[in-house]
């Protein structure tokens, strides 16, 4: 067996990830364990500094509720997210959530991180809920209150450490194991209370972008489904591993349209100039009561522009130019005014790419694209699962102590698994938290796990054997390759093992013709989910004969074995829901209507670790009452 040195490490409390979420249960966290003499140690697989999915820097803060101005109500933002995943989520977290996400953005502020403001003083707003930023270092800001809270609580950083799986005694969860990308070194982490933040998935579906831009996504790369990985192997109960994320963006470099739509009030439309929101507007009483609500949920504007692109009036545009030129029309009368507007506008429009998606700006410049001139090529993107964002897949929760409702059982956050809680894009079902709800839900997950340490943590009980032989299954890869590797002159194409980037072809290829990926124009049914799974067993068959010659390829290796767990329980649960409720993110051709008689439920699933076996069953929908 490769020769690694094992480093374990004892803590109270181990948060897992770094990114958003993970800040906020640290920050949280580190205030209460330096109360009571606790430790806290957080485990990151990249550099806190810059990792997770919005490492880049976003210009928007995406949820902000306004309390205090009198903006909005927190029911408000309960009846928001309902609408927009048409009817499923789970309300007692997004309230909770909400409801303490104002004072997350305040401290974000007093922490450094620059909010615009108007010339009286008020936040500016991009929509409704979000808040316009000067994002380019929003990571580093939350990363470095978080390491500030660790250090003066007597905790511990360890960045660079691929976490691979749970460590368990019996339904408790006591720890987790992973691996240094950086050193020879195997990790065993013990812990009263562990806090899963591991971001979403990217990467389990074939994206648009494959040889020449291979690895190019709306989504960053760097999450692969670990959070859910962890869930599922510690049998906790998960939620709505069927809502997956399919956002529409400027085609081929994934550029954000937030501020086009929002800011610009750009329309979108198809290549013979129909605006489909405007000319399909019909099809939306067939997803009535949520059709015909506002604001039109995000995956049924999808679905309209699919209808389009399905009836060959592709590819559609956002017509920038259109909206520029609106925009800067009162002025028109005043030529200089009128070039200084101008301007001004169009630089908008690159920072909008220059701060977050660079990328976009560089396609732009290579294609000679002048925005105040002429439109720009936008598609829907190949499905992502971040349950934070618009999609909706995680753990199942234990909801706030104070509300009244069917959906506790434990420690506010806390999964089924005792003493495992799940944050950010590792809980389900309550969805739109984004960068700031992340954080919140973060903080609120750091307090309820020091109170379950405080009241019931004792010593984990960890089996060494078990994390030897974990040790030894994750560090396979590396044998297996230099045991074959010279038997062939290519050390890529051998009978022993495959590398890691041709099971994840294989993977992609699987979710993208059989569960309704681009190929499929987001089409799938139950013959092709079944077919699906039957392919999935011979690619979890082969899952062990992966090759890795360093340690980089190790992390591949583990990534996608990760990403082959969510990916089972996307197909497992959309086979189980019969129905098509998200049109604009997956389409059940055999079952195309929405069924609020039998499916306005939460379709939840387990994978139940004594047997192998995965139970699938409905939970009901509790809506806030009067809300
Ligand atoms: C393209 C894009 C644009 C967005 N734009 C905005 C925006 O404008 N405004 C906004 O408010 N929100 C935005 N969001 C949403 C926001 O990024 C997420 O809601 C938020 O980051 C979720 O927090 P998280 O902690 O769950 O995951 P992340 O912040 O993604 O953090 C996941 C962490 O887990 C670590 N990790 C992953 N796997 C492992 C492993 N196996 N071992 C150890 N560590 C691991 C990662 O390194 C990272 O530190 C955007 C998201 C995307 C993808």
């Amino acid at each position: 067996m490769a020769n690694f040195e094992t480093v374990e490490v004892s803590t109270d409390l181990l948060i897992l990830g770094g990114g958003f979420s993970a800040c906020g249960a640290a920050t949280e966290a580190a205030y209460w364990a330096k109360k009571n003499g606790l430790k806290v140690t957080l485990v990151d697989k990249a550099a806190m500094d810059r990792s997770g999915a919005v490492a880049m820097g976003p210009s928007a803060i995406n949820q902000y509720v306004g309390v205090r101005d009198g903006e909005n109500t927190v029911e408000d933002y309960v009846r928001y997210v309902r609408q927009d995943l048409m009817g499923i989520s789970r309300e007692d977290l997004v309230y909770n959530i909400a409801r303490h996400v104002d004072s997350t953005v305040h401290l974000f502020e007093k922490w450094g991180l620059k909010i615009w403001t108007d010339e009286e003083g008020k936040y500016v707003h991009e929509g409704r809920w979000q808040l316009m930023i000067n994002g380019e270092s929003y990571k580093i800001i939350i990363a470095e209150a978080a390491k500030n809270a660790i250090a003066d609580a007597g905790g511990e950083l360890i960045e660079r450490v691929f976490i691979t799986d749970p460590l368990m005694d019996g339904n408790k969860c006591v720890g987790a194991v992973g691996f240094s990308t950086r050193e020879e070194k195997f990790y065993v982490f013990k812990a009263k209370a562990v806090i899963v933040g591991l971001g979403g998935a990217v990467h389990v579906f074939r994206p648009r972008s494959v040889g020449e831009g291979f690895g190019r996504s709306w989504y960053p790369p760097f999450n692969s489904g670990s959070s859910a990985y962890m869930t599922l192997k510690a049998g906790a109960e998960m939620t709505c591993q069927e809502v997956r994320f399919i956002p529409v963006r400027f085609k081929d470099a994934y550029g954000p349209v937030g501020a086009w739509f929002l800011l610009f009030q750009s329309r979108a439309t198809s290549a013979e100039g129909g605006e489909y929101m405007v000319v399909r507007e019909d099809e939306l009483k067939n997803w009535a009561p949520y059709g015909l609500a506002k604001p039109i949920p995000a995956n049924l504007r999808n679905y309209l522009g699919m209808l389009d692109t399905d009836a060959g009036l592709g590819p559609l545009y956002m017509e920038t130019d259109e909206a520029i030129q609106k925009l800067a029309e009162k002025y028109k009368d005043d030529e200089k005014a009128f070039k200084k507007k101008m301007k001004e506008l169009e630089s908008e429009a690159w920072e909008d790419f220059l701060d977050m998606t660079i990328s976009q700006a560089i396609l732009w410049a290579s294609m000679n694209v002048y925005p105040e001139q002429k439109h720009s090529e936008i598609a829907a993107c190949e499905p992502y699962f971040i349950g934070s964002h618009s999609g909706a897949s995680g753990a199942w929760v234990s909801g706030p102590e104070d509300l009244d409702t069917p959906y506790k059982w434990g420690y506010e956050n806390m999964t089924t698994v005792e003493a495992m809680f799940a944050v950010g894009d590792a809980s389900g079902a309550s969805s739109h938290k984004f960068s700031s709800g992340s954080h919140t839900e973060g903080r609120i997950a750091g307090k309820a796990a020091i109170k379950y340490i405080l009241e019931k943590g004792a010593k984990p009980n960890v089996d060494m054997a078990q994390a030897e032989e974990l040790k030894k299954k994750v560090l396979a890869p590396l044998d297996l390759f230099e045991e074959h590797k010279d038997e062939f002159t290519d050390p890529e194409v051998n009978t022993h093992y495959i590398m890691p980037r041709q099971f994840l072809h294989r993977l992609q290829k699987i979710m993208d013709e059989y569960a309704g990926g681009v190929t499929a124009a987001f089409k799938t049914s139950k013959s092709n989910l079944e077919r699906g799974l039957e392919l999935m067993d011979f690619l979890k068959e082969d899952s062990d004969k992966m090759a890795a010659r360093d340690l980089h390829e190790l992390m591949r290796v583990w990534e996608n074995i990760q990403r082959m767990w969510i990916a089972e329980s996307h197909i497992r649960t959309m086979l189980f829901r019969e129905e098509t409720r998200w049109p604009g993110y997956y389409f059940r051709s055999d079952t195309p209507k929405m069924d609020e008689e039998n499916w306005k439920c939460f379709a939840n699933c387990r994978y139940n670790p004594e047997t192998g076996e995965w139970e699938m069953f409905k939970k009901d929908i509790w809506n806030i009452p009067g809300v």
